[in-house]
């Protein structure tokens, strides 16, 4: 096993260790009287599979409970310490620009649920790719295919199977059940030390 850090590990935040989706489910029942499912969202677009509308959607997003309530996918504290532990560094990687305080109330939620973690950076889903090219990626968790495919170039992605993210994979994706199926394949490559090519530019300054 590689005792140092330089495996480099970019880790989406909404839906792979924030569960934004049952969030969702949670504030459409209480603030719309909207009654969905998690089944119901099939779609990253979530106003085109469940009757909530685009601005109802915003409200939530740029209402700061949302965020400051959001519940942890359960284990992912002790996943990513796992990662940790085998010589990985985490960085976590998200695209949330809804309302000004809301990097502040995300550093503080990581800490509150005591989330290991190298560095926050904000991202927009344009600026994912280029983020994970600075930080050398190997490997990248995600729960949007979009991004996936968008990350596939440039390092080795563990898609998290969704009702939401079905559909055809490049090469350098691999669904896994889980955070946990996507943890156990990453110790397990980072122990046989054949990494992912990655790009040879400078990491990334965290803006956060
Ligand atoms: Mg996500």
């Amino acid at each position: 096993m590689r005792n140092d850090s330089n495996v480099v590990v970019g880790c989406d935040l909404d839906g792979v260790i924030s569960d934004i989706v049952r969030q969702l489910v949670r504030f459409s029942r209480s603030k719309h009287s909207v009654s969905i499912t998690k089944r119901h969202i099939v779609s990253e677009n979530i106003e085109t599979c469940t009757s909530l509308q685009r601005e109802q959607l915003h409200d939530f997003f740029q209402n700061a409970e949302f965020f400051r309530s959001l519940p942890m996918v359960p284990h992912s504290r002790v996943l990513l310490a796992r990662l940790k532990a085998a010589g990985c560094s985490v960085h976590i990687i998200t695209d949330r620009f809804w309302y000004e305080g809301i990097r502040k109330d995300t550093t503080d939620w990581l800490v509150r649920h005591r989330i290991p973690f190298e560095s926050l950076v904000f991202a927009r889903k344009a600026e994912k790719q280029d983020v994970a090219k600075s930080l050398n990626a190997h490997f990248f968790i995600e729960d949007q295919l979009s991004n996936a495919r968008l990350l596939a170039p440039l390092c080795r992605v563990l898609l998290l199977d969704r009702p939401y993210n079905q559909g055809e994979l490049p090469d350098q994706v691999t669904r896994v059940n889980d955070l946990k199926a996507a943890v156990d394949l990453i110790v397990e490559w980072t122990r046989g030390l054949d990494l992912p090519h990655t790009s040879q530019r400078a990491p990334l300054r965290c803006p956060a």
